[in-house]
């Protein structure tokens, strides 16, 4: 699904094409926090929500935050998980049962772990090394795929994955995105974003997504 996901749709009329936000993801929620401010909107960062403030009938008036400020507002709209929201941040009681029930099982658990990582220079690889001057070539400014050369790969990482082992040849989709944005990194400098799978959210024999496991599935 992930693939095929990833291989549809269309930007600026080019079938299957992706895009990079210039200057890095952070600059998309930097430009909206710009126009917002722009129109006079006052946005706080690193202000955890503690719960939405609610009035007599149950309608939402505002949000109390950690520090125990309150903000009162007409409107509260939350871009927080359904499940923060509404199993969090509301009392159960507030909500209808079968709207709390159907929130509970809404299941996220996702097979992904995203690797982002800094490397001195550009990534050769085997199957089309770098040409003798470093610069990078057609393959290095699209998305690359690794250990999906055929459905049997796959199917042996999710089958790991499915008696809860991390895949020993996990799919991998990369990225370089400093190619087309030379100022993410340092000069011959690069940033690599790596979309894996699969890894089980839960590890054989209750074991903990602790830093020694992280680091083993990153090696
Ligand atoms: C592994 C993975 C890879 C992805 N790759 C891509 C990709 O390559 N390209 C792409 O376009 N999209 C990608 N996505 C999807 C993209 O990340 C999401 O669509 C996007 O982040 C959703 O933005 P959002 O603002 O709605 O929610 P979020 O980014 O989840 O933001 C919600 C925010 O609410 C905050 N919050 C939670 N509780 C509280 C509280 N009590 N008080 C205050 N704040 C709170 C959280 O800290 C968080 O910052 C990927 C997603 C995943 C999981």
């Amino acid at each position: 699904y992930v693939l095929l996901h990833h291989v549809m749709g269309e930007l600026e009329g080019r079938r299957g094409a992706w895009g990079y936000v210039a200057g890095g993801m952070g600059a998309l929620s930097q430009a909206i926090a710009q126009a917002a401010t722009a129109r006079g909107a006052h946005v706080f960062a690193e202000k955890a929500v503690c719960h939405v403030l609610l009035g007599r009938d149950g309608e939402a008036q505002g949000v109390a935050l950690q520090d125990g400020t309150e903000v009162r507002s007409k409107l509260v709209l939350s871009n927080a998980s359904p499940q923060i929201t509404f199993l969090e941040l509301i009392p159960e009681e507030q909500l209808p049962k079968d709207f709390v029930q159907r929130i509970r099982q809404v299941d996220t658990c996702s097979p992904v772990t995203k690797i982002n990582v800094a490397v001195d220079r550009l990534p050769s690889f085997l199957a089309a090394p770098n040409a003798r001057d470093g610069q990078p070539l057609p393959h290095h400014q699209c998305s690359i795929h690794l250990n999906c050369e055929d459905t049997q790969l796959l199917h042996q990482a999710f089958t790991e994955a499915a008696h809860g082992h991390p895949s020993s040849r996990p799919m991998i989709e990369l990225c370089i995105p400093s190619v087309l944005d030379p100022g993410l990194a340092p000069p011959g400098c690069h940033v690599v974003s790596l979309f894996t799978q699969y890894t089980p959210y839960v590890l054989a024999g209750g074991q903990s997504w602790d830093e020694q496991a992280r680091n083993a599935y990153a090696d």
